[in-house]
């Protein structure tokens, strides 16, 4: 096994203390190890050892590794270590910016504790979460477009500032997710002017580049690293240093990510976005008067654009498909005004890049938006041959229109599986039915790629911790079933006391639910969007028996270990909508390929979301629990048998007696049933 400290042949030479070779991953996790020093009561995990020997093949052999290591397995720690340990530079990209915190907050600590130095580690983010020392300048506290809020906002800023050392506003806790000054003063691609800028050196990004050239292993999120990955192509750029391996853990959701980053899309807030950033930096640079109008015509050339962009009547935010010829016919002529308009400011900018940096970076702006107008408006092919989807989405006064190709398979093929690099895959939930197969053909991972597949089983004994009910309620999309569901749902409560989250497919059905529960069940109830979901999910987990409403994005990535959480309760089963545009292209392509779309893609995409969903209950040894699911369709359809073989052991019950007996043998129960 190699050591750590070798110079990688593609990612440079690497950090590394010397004291750390010939350890190995049963040296660090297993008994009598690294790790057994510092933590009092440690346990050594047969699941962690067996997947960290894994990954520290697949990263030293260049190999592909799919791993679904389940809840309490101790996955993060069984990449982490053999990352290291490898001696090569390891990427590692996480699903949620969370998951990274975690990483250098919990995990890294823990480690430089047990190796008893300190480890080459650095992290990544999308520039978004940096600080740009440029524009915190540019900013003026005395203009009076600054609203009030803003104002309080920016002391935070102020006071932050003097002491941060990595700029990263996951540190500015105080500060509301989505808060408008902070759009304002974040870094970005189209932000950042490089080694002209007067902050080059000081500048937050510069130093988190710098310490992960240093660094060895590095932490970055799906998003970034899709980003980098679409960089580089043939004109060589990158946004993160070369790699020798990477590993993806949350790895169900690199198919959507990977999307996003080869599609192409234009929003109206992109271009009021810029608009915005235009008239500041022209207003620094003296050039405000000569430019303006080309500003103004910019925005009433968008405004006539996503005017005629076709809005879907069905609920906010879901994607519609783009009729083909679009650009041809009402778009063509609001397109081309886009385009003349964006083409008067790129040239007003480029004329007076000399007076002003600021100034010469919008114009890069613009044109790349106008590649991006070109690249959605002419019927192309995708980059590696297949059609992309069109598509609009319309949400408030806001509109959004895009390309994204149907499968990123062959894509992914060529700028990442037949690269040479150590590839790992690893989530809990990597396998429907058992089979790695979904993952495999979404992915375009053929036999030829001789991927390894590893199983890391769950240490819980879910037989006796949860309960897998299935009560028998109406078909979902019966009248009268959300009367029902609430019902339910109160009964249910009851019986827990709270400690629910309840898990929606709609807005609109998260919402009926909450209008119905919220007077009867004496409990505190909160609904996504109350809030921003870090801060609802924090009240949640301290209130302890508190109802949670929540749609699709409390599917994945919640942790509430212990009891706040324990009842899941799921009110219909999670298939995509066949009528999204990219998901009815990808069964159309399924079905041209001789496969079945439902069987072959919506069933086991449904089953992952599922298990994902069933994940969040029993996140520790001690945890107990309840999960709930409302749709009658998975006792009543054969398809239902695939779906519950997906799913852990829980103890199966169909009626309200049974769980009772369920919860009464269960040791909270005495503190939470409600007599
Ligand atoms: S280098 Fe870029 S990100 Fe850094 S302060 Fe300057 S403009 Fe902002």
């Amino acid at each position: 096994m190699p050591g750590v400290g070798v110079a990688s042949d593609r990612g440079g030479a690497c950090e590394a203390s010397g004291a750390m070779l010939d350890l190995t991953p049963d040296t660090v996790l297993g008994a009598g190890g690294l790790l057994s020093r510092v933590m009092p009561h440690y346990e050594p995990r047969p699941g962690q050892l067996a997947m960290a020997q894994a990954v520290l093949d697949a990263i030293t052999d260049d190999g592909i590794l799919l791993c679904e290591a389940a809840t309490g397995t101790g996955k993060t720690l069984a990449y982490l270590v053999p990352a290291l340990l490898s001696g090569r530079r390891v990427v590692i990209a996480t699903g949620t910016r969370t998951l990274q915190d975690q990483i250098m907050e919990h995990d890294l600590p823990l480690l430089e504790r047990a190796f008893g130095q300190p480890l080459p580690v650095a992290c990544m983010k999308g520039l978004s979460n940096y600080l740009c020392l440029r524009r915190y300048h540019e900013l003026s506290p005395q203009s009076p477009s600054l609203p009030e809020a803003s104002r309080h906002q920016l002391g935070l800023v102020d006071a932050w500032l003097d002491g941060t050392e990595s700029g990263d506003r996951a540190e500015l806790s105080e500060l509301p997710e989505d808060s408008a000054l902070w759009s304002q003063l974040q870094s970005g691609s189209e932000i950042r002017i490089g080694p002209r800028c007067v902050h080059h050196a000081a500048c937050f990004v510069t130093q988190m580049r710098q310490q992960a050239v240093k660094a060895q292993v590095v932490v970055v999120n799906h998003h970034l690293f899709f980003a980098d990955l679409a960089l580089r192509g043939p004109h060589g750029a990158a946004a993160i240093p070369d790699y020798d391996a990477v590993i993806f853990d949350e790895a169900h959701m690199v198919e959507d990510v990977a999307t996003d980053f080869f599609g192409v899309a234009l929003s109206s807030t992109r271009l009021s976005t810029l608009a915005r950033d235009a008239r500041r930096a022209l207003s620094a640079a003296g050039l405000a008067a000569g430019l303006e109008p080309l500003v103004a015509r910019l925005e009433r050339a968008a405004e006539a654009f996503f005017t005629a962009v076709p809005r879907s009547a069905a609920e906010g935010g879901a994607r519609m498909p783009l009729p083909p010829g679009a650009f041809e016919g009402r778009l063509r002529e609001p397109g081309f005004a886009l385009d003349d308009a964006l083409e008067g400011l790129g040239a007003g900018c480029d004329n007076r890049a000399g007076d002003s940096e600021a100034v010469a970076q919008i114009g890069r702006r613009v044109a790349q938006i106008r590649k991006d107008l070109a690249r959605l408006s002419e019927p192309v092919r995708g980059d590696k041959g297949a059609t992309p989807v069109a598509w609009t989405m319309a949400r408030g006064h806001g509109a959004s229109v895009g390309a994204s190709p149907i499968e990123v398979g062959a894509i992914l093929r060529e700028e990442l599986f037949e690269r040479g690099l150590g590839v790992v895959l690893t989530s809990a939930t990597l396998r429907a039915e058992g089979r790695f197969d979904y993952l495999r053909s979404r992915l375009g991972i053929e036999a030829e790629h001789g991927a390894v597949e590893q199983v890391s089983e769950s240490p819980f004994d879910y037989e006796r911790q949860a309960a897998l009910y299935l009560p028998p309620l109406p078909d979902p999309r019966a009248q009268g079933y959300l009367a029902r569901a609430a019902a339910e749902i109160e009964a249910l409560c009851t019986l827990t006391g709270g400690g629910a989250l309840i898990l929606c497919t709609s807005l609109r059905v998260m919402n009926e639910l909450e209008r119905r529960l919220q007077p009867r069940l004496g409990l505190p109830v909160y609904a996504q969007g109350q809030a921003p979901n870090a801060k609802l999910l924090a009240r949640f987990r301290k209130q302890g028996d508190a109802v949670l409403l929540a749609t699709a994005s409390f599917f994945q990535g919640v942790d509430v270990p212990g009891r706040a959480l324990r009842l899941l309760v799921i009110d219909k089963l999670p298939f995509d909508v066949p009528t999204d545009p990219l998901v009815a292209a990808r069964c159309r392509a399924v079905e041209q390929a001789g496969g079945r779309a439902f069987k072959d893609y919506l069933l086991p995409s449904a089953a992952l979301t599922l298990k994902q969903a069933f994940g969040r209950l029993i996140r520790g040894r001690d945890d107990r629990g309840v999960v709930a699911i409302l749709d009658s369709r998975l006792s009543s359809k054969g398809y239902g048998k695939v779906l519950l073989r997906s799913l852990p052991p829980a103890l199966r019950c169909r009626t309200m007696p049974e769980l009772e007996a369920f919860w009464r043998s269960q040791p909270q129960a005495d503190a939470s049933i409600h007599d």
